[in-house]
């Protein structure tokens, strides 16, 4: 027998990030939460929608959790899979194709993930690529050979990274090698992966924007087109994100050119996706991931939405359950009709934090909605090139972009964070 109501396995969703789960409310559609493995969900503090907890180990053994999926699927029915988790992407393809779900498919969520398989379908469609080697297998020599014919500086990234883990520039080809060696540790270390499979690929130099789209039967509709700054390397650290981002109408419409045919390329026809591009030049629109799900754990769904209007996760879950949108948006790039912003809070060093200050009086602020704080007094913040992840992120409106601008300017200045001593490397 089928749920009464539309029903979603949700993976690996925090339960302190509610912008997918306030969507799933709005939508209709109830929440089976496999939670993150180092995260306790309380059943007297479920998020909305939360209906059950299924907690799976999907990464430590995914044919397990497959199994339990499917166990829970003949009991009892549910109608869709998702996650924002980008690991899991494929992972939920694959639960969908085998249970019959709606789903992009395993071979279209590979082309979003692998960012080997990415670069070679984006380059097959002629779309802008930066020159890339692969280096993959237990020796890095062939791979290396290949990298050194590139343009330097490179940068080198896992083929199946997150979070910007293990990311680095390399400026020339002697110090490639090292570089080459200290991704692979870092990948060693932080995802259990001997030997990851890497990405050497041209640096791209201008600034970096973030798209979130909204496809449906293959019509992609832009939702929104933000600012993120322009990191310089060695390590790529998230900063600011601000939308709609101010751009001369001629690059803006390359950037919708170029995202959308990425769509295609990619083969991703219905649901949301999560874009990354730089400007190489300033002005031409290189992509660097696009992704199957929203991003930012949900962040994007806050941006796109007060951008657009669209109710991005909404829209994603009607999909995600077999569905269509509530809407028909067309294709192209929505009207903007605000600003949003999210302020990534830097580390700002490294060591264990003594305190946190500047965020406590924000939460008052009428232009913040949201103020997400992740690392605590007491906690170890590791140098580059290990990965922490950001003490807090500010989630803000506001009636133009320059207000967001101003914003960001001031909270530059008002938070801080202290150590009390330094870490050893
Ligand atoms: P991840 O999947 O880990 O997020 P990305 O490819 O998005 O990996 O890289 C993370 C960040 O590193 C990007 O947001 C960008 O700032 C920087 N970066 C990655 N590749 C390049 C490149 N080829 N040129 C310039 N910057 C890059
Ligand atoms: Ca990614
Ligand atoms: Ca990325
Ligand atoms: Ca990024």
């Amino acid at each position: 027998m089928t749920e009464a109501r539309p029903t979603v396995v949700l993976l690996y969703q925090r339960v302190s990030l509610p912008w997918i789960f306030e969507g799933a409310a709005r939508a209709g559609v109830d929440v089976v939460l496999v939670p993150r493995p180092d995260e306790e969900v309380r059943a007297d503090r479920l998020p909305p929608a939360v209906v059950e907890v299924l907690p799976l180990d999907v990464e430590g053994d995914p044919a397990g959790a497959l199994d339990a999926l499917r166990k829970r699927h003949e009991a009892r029915p549910f109608h869709g899979v998702a996650t924002l988790y980008d690991p899991l992407v494929p992972f939920v393809a694959e639960a969908a194709e085998l249970l019959g779900l709606p789903g992009i498919g395993r071979d279209t969520a590979l082309g979003a993930q692998d960012k080997r398989v990415m670069r070679e379908r984006l380059s097959a469609a002629a779309l802008n690529v930066p020159r890339f080697a692969r280096v993959d297998g237990p020796d890095p020599e062939p791979g290396l050979a290949a990298a050194g014919d590139l343009d330097f500086p490179v940068v080198v990234k896992p083929a199946h990274g997150f979070s910007s883990l293990g990311v680095t520039r390399a400026d020339t080809p002697e110090a490639l090698r090292g570089t080459v060696a200290e991704v692979r540790r870092v990948c060693a270390a932080k995802l259990g992966v001997a030997d990851a499979a890497l990405v050497v690929e041209e640096y791209l130099d201008g600034p970096e924007f973030a798209v979130e789209s909204l496809v449906s039967g293959g019509r992609v509709r832009i939702l929104s087109i933000g600012y993120k700054g322009e990191p310089e390397g060695p390590y790529f650290e998230e900063s600011v994100y601000r939308a709609p981002a101010v751009l001369p109408a001629a690059v803006r419409d390359a950037v919708v050119r170029e995202v959308t045919a990425a769509h295609a390329a990619l083969g991703i026809a219905d649901g949301p996706t999560h874009t990354e591009l730089r400007l190489r030049g300033g002005t031409k629109p290189y992509l660097l991931e696009m992704g199957a799900r929203i991003g930012g754990s949900g962040v994007s769904h806050y941006v796109a939405s007060h951008v657009s209007g669209v109710d991005l996760a909404a829209e994603a879950l009607r999909i995600a359950v077999g569905g269509a949108p509530a809407g028909g948006y067309g294709e192209g790039l929505a009207e903007p009709v605000g600003a949003a912003a999210n302020y990534i809070v830097p580390c700002g060093g490294h060591g264990r934090i003594s305190a946190v200050h500047g965020l406590d009086a924000l939460r008052d602020d009428p232009r913040v909605d949201h103020v997400v704080q992740m690392l605590f007094p007491g906690d170890e913040v590791r140098p580059y090139p290990d990965f922490t992840g950001y003490p807090a992120f500010v989630i803000s409106r506001h009636g133009s972009t320059a207000e967001a601008e101003e914003f960001h300017a001031l909270l530059e200045r008002a938070i801080r964070i202290d150590y009390a001593e330094e870490a050893t490397a």
